[in-house]
């Protein structure tokens, strides 16, 4: 374990050698998980730094460092959930504030905007954000940040992380960015400008479909400190067994999102020489409209991509249950290959009339690339095409 920035100049090292806490007294290589509630004091005001598993726990601390290390941020709270990581950021802003998001955020994301915290007087405004001028547009008096997920879900739209900085650097706003579907081996938001990353963990970082649990990091010290006050009154903050999961998953980040790639890459130049395909959305094909933006700002295309199937929602769930490698399932970023239908899985979370204005239809699939063999998952995938083709 050797966190010493000399030395660890590449993420693939940062995954390996990730954390500063050690166990002092065992000299145990993989940090324990301490189950404890509670920690005892040596005496009025002394302590080990400790006091509380709510507020500070040494395994939870492990992995808020790895995070706010991989992500280039000053510090990182890691929460229960994704959910978590997200309500906890929003406590950040008084009654009357006004949020900027993307028309196509991650269904929970727009519940949670839409029927609860517009209840606590927040408003929000959707807009198209592959198109900067809109985000501008809608900036109010009362706005206070914008919301970007990129590559969005599930039609992988882009929004350009530094053009959205940029502009609320220059009208006082915050930008905060769920780089959940990249992971920061890929695409590094502080870097280009954010100011707040936040993560479903359940996702790539654990990346083993056996956790769920979330992250924020913040650029300054100031906004970390911020975020973990939240998350420590509101109850946020994972437990540390949750925490030594994840941990024990970054460490294979790094080769898992090169297989993920190299797997979705493969299903998308293979679904679009289908002719039962209408369209396949993958940022990693020329033809994906904002490729250039891609290339500029992600150093890879990751592992997420969806299509179109001709025939409709029957089409789908047929060729959807006669796969036998992809398992039928909502959630990503795990080792096993999953496939869903948006519209009324993932996505039904979202009112009639946003999935429409998303731009997700009943025809749309999503499949999350494991890190199977390639051949394995194309034989899957053909033999499918066939039986519906057939029917
Ligand atoms: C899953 C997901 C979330 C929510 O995370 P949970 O861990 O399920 O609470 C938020 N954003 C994106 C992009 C997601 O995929």
């Amino acid at each position: 374990m050797n966190t010493d920035s000399a030395l660890v100049r590449h993420i693939e090292t940062l995954c390996v050698h990730q954390s500063s806490v050690r166990d002092t007294t065992f000299n145990s290589v993989i940090l324990p998980i301490y189950a404890t509630s509670t920690f005892s004091f040596d005496g009025p005001g002394k302590n080990k730094g400790f006091e509380y598993s709510r507020t500070a726990n040494p395994t939870r601390s492990a992995l808020e460092g790895c995070l706010a290390a991989l992500e280039h941020g000053a510090g990182a709270t890691a929460t229960a959930t994704g959910m978590a990581a997200e309500t906890t950021v929003m406590g950040l802003f008084d009654a009357g504030s006004h949020i900027i998001a993307g028309h196509d955020l991650y269904g929970g994301t727009y519940r949670l905007f839409v029927e609860i915290l517009s209840k606590h007087d927040l408003n929000f405004s959707f807009v198209d954000m592959r198109n900067i001028d809109n985000v501008a547009a809608a900036i109010r008096p009362e706005t206070r940040a914008v919301w970007v997920e990129t590559p969005s879900n599930p039609l992988l739209n882009l929004v350009d992380i530094g053009a959205v900085s940029a502009l609320t650097r220059e009208r006082g706003l915050m930008t905060i960015v769920d780089n959940t579907f990249m992971s920061p081996c890929l695409q590094q938001p502080l870097r280009l400008g954010a100011d707040i990353v936040v993560h479903s963990t359940t996702k790539y970082l654990n990346g083993h479909s056996d956790v769920v649990g979330g992250a924020a990091i913040s650029r300054t010290n100031e906004l970390a400190e911020k975020i973990a006050f939240l998350a420590c009154a509101m109850g946020t903050t994972c437990s540390p067994f949750d925490a030594w999961l994840v941990l024990r998953g970054l460490k294979t980040l790094s080769c898992r999102m090169v297989a993920h790639e190299r797997n979705a890459q493969a299903i998308a130049r293979f679904l679009d020489a289908q002719p039962q395909v209408e369209r396949v959305y993958y940022p990693g094909l020329e033809s994906h409209l904002q490729h250039d933006l891609a290339k500029k700002q992600m150093s890879g295309f990751g592992g997420m991509l969806s299509f179109d199937l001709r025939g409709g929602r029957e089409a789908a769930f047929r060729f959807i249950q006669t796969l036998r490698l992809f398992t039928f399932a909502e959630s990503l970023g795990g080792v096993e290959s999953l496939i869903e239908h948006p519209e009324s899985m993932s996505h039904a979370s979202m009112s009639a009339e946003a999935r429409i204005a998303a731009g997700i239809t009943e025809s749309n699939i999503r499949i999350s690339a494991g890190i199977e063999h390639t051949e394995d998952l194309i034989r899957d995938l053909r033999c499918a095409f066939e039986a519906v083709a057939a029917h």
